[in-house]
């Protein structure tokens, strides 16, 4: 596609509107409306759907969910030089377009999508991508607000939110991750379609939330993981300790005390989740 729409090409927007890249702010924009419109479309059908994206920037990805037919967009922007840049877009999607200028990790992205369908498409500044997912999986909230997560997040971050036991990556990330959601990587994405160009590659990851996930207290889960993988090679018997008396824990979790983080399911985590949330 060379022709998204009839707004002007993003390296105009980006000129006119001395939109000149910040690093502190993770501004790694993408200008290739082919590639931002796979992105719109692995998001699945658009009609009807409220998306949020976070970060729109110059706007690129938010023209491709638009142009896919996005019932609205809510896009929530911290730079404030990028919301002029977005009346442009707004203007050629009359009332389809809600920017919100403020720092994504601060706001109700539930309130802000109203009721019926809503899903998150975002290529997220890679600074505050984890604690955004965070957010989204461990939420009190479940089923959640949204029917599906589609995110751009450097490779190495990807593959901790899809790892499997026994993987090099599998952590506290994929066993949240793991725990409520069905998680798989869509596509990479290379430096260069990046303006700049970032030092890796990175990734779409596709999450879709688990209708009946395992029912655990989410707060004991951050906790037991957290303990079990802050020493991920050690035996659990030794890194849940911090945690009180560790072999009664694993005892009712039904694990072995031998046993180490990196080898853990999910359903063992979710276990010594509720075990230690009937000890305390
Ligand atoms: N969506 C655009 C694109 O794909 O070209 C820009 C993506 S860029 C990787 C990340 C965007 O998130 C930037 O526009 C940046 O200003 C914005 N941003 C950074 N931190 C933010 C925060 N805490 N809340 C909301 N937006 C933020």
């Amino acid at each position: 596609m060379s022709q998204l729409d009839d707004l002007p090409p993003l390296r105009d927007v980006i000129r006119r509107h001395d939109l000149a890249p910040k690093k502190s702010l993770g501004q790694n924009f993408l200008l290739d409306l082919n590639l931002t419109s796979r992105i719109a479309r692995a998001g699945g059908r658009l009609e009807g759907v409220t998306v949020v994206e976070v970060g729109p920037g110059p706007g690129g990805l938010t023209r491709a969910l638009l142009a896919e037919g996005a019932k609205r967009v809510v896009a929530i922007e911290k730079d404030t030089r990028a919301i002029a840049a977005l009346a442009e877009v707004q203007a050629r999607y009359p009332g389809r377009l809600d920017v919100v200028e403020d720092d994504a990790l601060g706001v109700d992205m539930a309130a802000l999508a109203g009721d019926g369908p809503a899903r998150v498409v975002a290529n997220l500044p890679y600074n505050v991508a984890t604690p955004l997912l965070i957010g989204w999986v461990a939420a009190d909230r479940w089923p959640p607000w949204w029917d599906r997560l589609v995110l751009m997040f450097q490779r190495e971050v990807a593959e901790r939110i899809v790892a499997q036991p026994g993987d090099d990556a599998y952590g506290r990330l994929a066993v949240l991750c793991g725990w409520r959601c069905e998680a798989k990587i869509a596509f990479d994405v290379g430096p260069q379609a990046f303006t700049p160009p970032p030092k890796v590659t990175s990734s779409v990851v596709r999450l879709e939330p688990r209708q009946s996930p395992l029912p655990c207290p989410v707060r004991d889960l951050e906790i037991v993981t957290q303990a079990a993988f802050g020493q991920r090679r050690k035996m659990l018997r030794q890194s849940l300790k911090s945690l009180g008396d560790a072999a009664a824990l694993l005892s009712a979790a039904g694990i072995e005390a031998t046993r180490r983080a990196e080898e853990i399911p999910v359903e063992g985590f979710v276990a010594l989740a509720r075990a230690r949330a009937a000890m305390v």
